[in-house]
């Protein structure tokens, strides 16, 4: 019982610290899969964005939807034990998110958002990818060849 506990909160702060977690890495496989390479991680970047890619200014965010509480989506809930500590820490996550993006928007990167439940099935991490990606300029050539390989 108590082996079952750690380990589950070990799993529960790896969720928190949110380094390599599986809907990042299913972002991560399809954008190699698709042609574009990218670095992970770059702490010095405001918020520490998922992925980025330098050659073209992009920084990809993959957010976890209850975490993030993802807009309109239904694992978006708020607990109801310590409802008032939970909103609280919500409003924090997201004031930091827009603020980070803010910022980094400044210092000339493209953001994109990724949610959580856009990477459960393949077909749409695609076409979530595209729209991310779709409107850089720079991307397009690169993405269009990917696409028709
Ligand atoms: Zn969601």
């Amino acid at each position: 019982m108590d082996k079952l506990n750690t380990e589950q909160r070990s799993k529960n702060m790896a969720a928190v610290k949110g380094k390599n977690t599986t809907p990042e890495i299913r972002v991560r496989k399809m954008l190699h899969k698709m042609g574009f390479r990218f670095r992970l991680h770059r702490k010095y970047l405001p918020g520490k964005p998922d992925i980025v890619m330098p050659k073209h200014h992009l920084c990809i965010f993959v957010h976890g939807c209850f975490w993030h509480q993802h807009p309109g989506c239904k694992r978006a809930t708020v607990p109801e034990f310590n409802r008032e500590f939970w909103v609280t820490k919500f409003q924090g996550t997201l004031k930091r998110d827009k603020q980070a993006e803010k910022v980094l928007r400044q210092q000339g990167w493209h953001v994109c958002v990724i949610w959580e439940c856009e990477t459960k099935e393949n077909e749409l991490l695609i076409r979530t990818i595209r729209r991310c990606i779709g409107s850089i300029t720079s991307l397009c050539s690169g993405f269009r060849q990917s696409m028709s390989e």
